[in-house]
């Protein structure tokens, strides 16, 4: 009892450590440095929780008895290295992929990370259960799950090309709001968050870990992008990020200590719910800014003039890139008038 005790303090003490890292941004900064030389970095959060960093999007590696499960699986050109970094982990096989999005920095190392892993029906297959349907046991590999929409946005009406390889789609996918699980000894609930980055986001929320995956509703370095072109709007994204809030708890009332429910976003360093508020915060103030200007008959340019930004430009803004902060306060401006268009 004594040794089992010293070693999760032990164990808690490395968490400790890398939270902090993390919380401080240090990870992501040296996540950048790192990318240059093509490696990738692999922080733990949690005693059976890691963070892949470098691979496109942060990847989640949740590990435990029966085996691995992750969230997202980077770039199609970084599937064989993030591989490698999950080897270094645990040699228990993938059996679950879960893609918060249809980004092809998020989805692209779906198809090889699959093949690789081993699907979590394959006992029950041997036993004769009758669950020999490849689109439950994707072909013996780990099942690929996402909400339904990632499938169609990755997908193609019959005749026509997909935008995606075949390869990368999700296995299974759900039209509910959420989707629920328990392995590795966790609840896991995949939950959807309509209209917000695109229309196909979820967060997967591991409820014994007390670790969220945010997907790209939560982008550290930037503001968040809303993709319109794939069903994006603000409005479903700051819904998004006051569900996360509701999901959050603090460090309270033991400030001191690293207890503390973790956000793993889709770019960039692990938040808390101090963070969050910040990040949440701070897109709501623009939102309302941008509402007012509207609501004194201000045009998209004079919008932008005023800038509505004012305070969060340097942290979140870029003036170059593929996502500016004059398209973010486009979309915003667009939508809002759409709104206000309608009630009048
Ligand atoms: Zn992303």
């Amino acid at each position: 009892m004594k040794s089992a005790r010293t070693r999760s303090h032990a164990s808690a003490a490395l968490c400790i450590v890398a939270v902090a890292l993390l919380l401080t941004g240090r990870a992501s900064q040296r996540t950048s440095a790192q990318q240059a030389d093509g490696e990738l970095d692999v922080v733990q959060i949690r005693p059976n929780f890691h963070v892949i960093a470098g691979a496109g999007g942060n990847i989640v590696v949740q590990t435990g008895p029966e085996g691995v499960i992750l969230v997202d699986s980077g770039t199609t050109g970084n599937a064989a290295k993030v591989l490698a970094a999950v080897r270094q982990i645990t040699p228990l096989p993938i059996r679950y992929i879960l893609n918060t999005s249809m980004d092809a920095d998020h989805v692209g190392g779906n198809g090889a990370l699959a093949r690789a892993g081993l699907t979590i029906l394959a006992g029950a297959l041997a036993a004769g259960a009758g669950l020999g349907d490849d689109l439950v046991t994707n072909s013996g590999g780990a099942s690929v799950l996402a909400h339904e929409n990632v499938l169609t946005r990755m997908s193609a009406p019959t005749g026509q090309q997909s935008p995606v390889p075949f390869a990368l789609w999700p296995t299974k996918t759900f039209a509910y709001n959420r989707y629920s699980m328990y392995l590795n000894g966790e609840g896991i609930q995949v939950i959807h968050q309509p209209a917000a980055h695109t229309d196909g986001d979820t967060i997967v929320f591991f409820r014994r870990g007390d670790v969220i995956a945010t997907g790209d509703l939560i982008d550290t370095t930037r503001f968040p992008v809303i993709d319109v072109s794939r069903g994006g709007t603000i409005q479903g994204e700051i819904d998004a990020l006051n569900r996360l809030m509701d999901l959050t708890i603090y460090n309270l009332p033991l400030q001191w200590t690293a207890d503390r429910t973790l956000l793993v976003p889709g770019h960039g360093h692990v938040y808390d719910k101090l963070d969050l508020l910040e990040y949440r915060d701070a897109i709501t103030i623009v939102r309302d800014r941008i509402a007012d200007l509207i609501s004194q008959g201000q045009s998209l340019a004079q919008v932008k003039a005023a800038n509505p930004t004012l305070g969060y430009r340097s942290q979140y803004g870029a003036d170059s890139g593929p996502w500016t902060t004059d398209m973010f306060v486009e979309v915003i401006y667009h939508e809002l008038s759409a709104q206000k268009g309608k009630s009048e």
